[in-house]
């Protein structure tokens, strides 16, 4: 038998709280493996801290996205949201799978082409689309949502020297009874914007309407506000039909469900109190059925989300630097994972699993980062089996945004690898080093030498 391991004996001030709802202790059972793959062995051949991609998880995710949708409505496509996660192993399985590409720059939507995305499967979202932008995408015959009238006069004019008919979509903000609203991106459907962009479009007989588009916030928390979106659209879609005799061809719903995750300050976990995907779904589909379409008219429903179907696709594997007590005897465990690239750990509460079997001690801890920087934090207050130095743990549901959002801060970026379904481990982004950076920066001349 293996010697049990010592662990200093404290003297720990009883909380006499009530347990919540869950018992005392939530979070705890190790997690040894992802996927059949040893967490241990992981972090010996990738390094730590280390980013784990589960393929059957995104697969069975998506899976259950599109059956929610397609049991309830005939037409719908889903189109993956290329900044919630667009390292390229991720983006071809949503390919494969059977996504569109959604992107919001030129560089997005240099990815999907290089990803071998036919052009007329990607929608092009945003605010900054350039000239080239454009006029790649009309080349392309790409789906432009257009956001404001500057784009849309910009791509009236480029169709005097393109041979291409374009085609556009306008994004529509509206009142969805979740405030603030988001209406920065896009018409306003009440004060008549929405209507303006419209016609302009149809009377200047130089661009081709396909769609009608909004996203109207992210980490919605509420499945009738899609359906009071869900209905504006509509609205207009008809008010089209009448005016111009013209069938749009689909509607975009957006991205924005919840994923599974705890947002700071909630009482529950994000577990039990982020709505479904059927929840979702029966409330876009259910308000698109009973709005007036002719049935040959139906629109395609496009679903442009990205979080909730990736989120618990991934995990990210860290050590235990070093424990120590602040001045009012709090206990402080220093991780080697920081805000630096865990960035969702700014609103959520990652929950955080110890990686190999522990007693049956816990502690309210403090878990920071290795940066010097106050602001380094990744849970305040968790109550958490004590770990120590050396040890490892998996950081939950860390799949969205936090592969596109991490920042080159202090450390370097870490390996990311992608589990397969037959638990063989493919590194499908590697570690920056220091010549990443050593190839981009210049000194000029005269800065080269200098004496100490
Ligand atoms: C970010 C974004 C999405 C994806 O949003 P999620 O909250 O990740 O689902 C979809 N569409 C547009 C236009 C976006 O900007």
């Amino acid at each position: 038998m293996e010697k049990q391991r010592y662990e200093r004996p404290i003297i720990k001030k009883l909380e006499t709280g009530m347990p919540n709802k869950f018992g005392m202790r939530t979070e705890y059972a190790p997690m040894t493996q992802i996927d059949g793959v040893s967490v241990k062995e992981l972090i010996k051949e990738y390094g730590s801290p280390l980013f784990v991609i589960s393929e059957s998880t995104i697969r069975s995710t998506i899976k259950k996205a599109k059956k929610a949708f397609t049991t309830r409505y005939p037409k719908v496509q889903f189109a993956w949201s290329y900044k919630t996660n667009y390292l390229d192993a991720v983006c071809k399985v949503f390919h494969q799978e059977g996504s569109w590409a959604e992107v919001v720059s030129g560089f997005e939507y240099k990815k999907a082409i290089a990803n071998g995305v036919s052009g007329k499967k990607i929608i092009f979202n945003g605010p900054d689309k350039s000239e080239d932008d454009l006029r790649m995408a009309i080349e392309n015959e790409s789906l432009i949502h257009i956001d404001h009238l500057d784009e849309l006069y910009t791509i009236l004019e480029l169709t005097d020297v393109i041979n291409k008919r374009p085609k556009v979509a306008i994004r529509v903000n509206m009142d969805t009874g979740i405030y603030p609203m988001w209406d920065r991106f896009g018409f306003n459907y009440e004060n008549g914007q929405a209507w303006d962009a419209l016609n302009k479009i149809m009377r200047s007989g130089k661009l081709e309407l396909m769609g009608l588009h909004s996203h109207i916030g992210t980490f919605m928390l509420s499945a009738s506000a899609y359906a009071v979106a869900a209905s504006k659209l509509a609205d207009l879609a008809i008010g089209i039909e009448q005016k111009y005799n013209h069938t749009i061809k689909y509607i975009d719903m957006g991205g924005g469900f919840a994923s599974k995750n705890t947002l700071k300050g909630s009482y529950l976990p994000g577990f039990d109190v982020t709505p479904s995907f059927d929840d979702f779904a029966e409330a876009i589909t259910t308000t698109l059925l009973n709005s007036n379409f002719k049935n040959s008219e139906l629109p395609t429903l496009i679903l442009e989300t990205g979080r909730a179907l990736i989120d618990e696709a991934g995990y990210l594997l860290g050590s235990v630097v070093a424990n120590k007590r602040t001045s009012s005897g709090k206990r402080n465990t220093i991780i080697d994972v920081g805000v630096n690239i865990l960035f969702t750990s700014f609103w959520y509460d990652h929950k955080i699993t110890p990686a190999q079997p522990f007693t049956h001690y816990t502690e309210t801890t403090q878990i920071y980062g290795p940066l010097c920087m106050n602001i380094d934090v990744i849970r305040e207050n968790i109550d958490l089996p004590l770990l120590n130095k050396g040890d490892h743990f998996v950081i939950h549901t860390v799949g969205a945004y936090n592969m596109t959002q991490w920042m080159q801060f202090i450390t370097l970026r870490p390996n990311v690898v992608m589990i397969d379904s037959n638990s063989k481990v493919h590194l499908i982004r590697e570690r920056e080093s220091m010549e990443t950076f050593s190839s981009l920066e210049k000194v000029p001349e005269h800065l080269k030498k200098f004496e100490l």
